[in-house]
């Protein structure tokens, strides 16, 4: 299935992300801060056994992400998980929140909103990213 959210990196976001490579938070890890620069990636953060890392070009990196290859990196480009990157991201990085969707006039409430595990970000919803909206997408006549 298509994602609604098409395309969501731009030069715009590369060169943010570009910027933010260049002045990385002081308390990283020595190990993180290693493989962000060996990746040119932005540290966003762990998760169970792997960790985040968002690269200029758009793309999310996961250290670990193959249980079995803890020092393995594994790439991903698809929008919901870029998006995903760029909310967690806010948190620690303020000025991703310039690279966020802006919600339009024809967008939804995403459904995760009805769940408390949702609503309180302590969970992460794979249709909206954590926006909390959805851009409407007509199907193709
Ligand atoms: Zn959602």
């Amino acid at each position: 299935m298509a994602s609604p959210w098409g395309d969501v990196w731009s030069p715009q976001a590369e060169r943010v992300v570009s910027r933010l490579l260049a002045d990385m938070p002081p308390d990283l890890p020595a190990e993180i801060r290693s493989v962000a620069a060996r990746l040119r990636a932005l540290p966003i953060g762990p998760d169970l056994w792997s960790y985040y890392f968002l690269q200029a070009s758009g793309e999310v990196a996961v250290l670990g992400y193959d249980l079995d290859q803890p020092e393995g990196v594994t790439v991903f480009t698809d929008p919901v998980r870029v998006l995903i990157m760029l909310v967690q991201g806010t948190r620690q990085y303020p000025e991703l929140i310039q690279l966020l969707p802006i919600r339009g006039p024809n967008s939804v409430d995403c459904r995760c909103l009805a769940h408390p595990l949702f609503a309180e970000r302590r969970a992460i919803c794979w249709e909206c990213g954590g926006l909390g909206w959805l851009p409407i997408v007509h199907a193709s006549t």
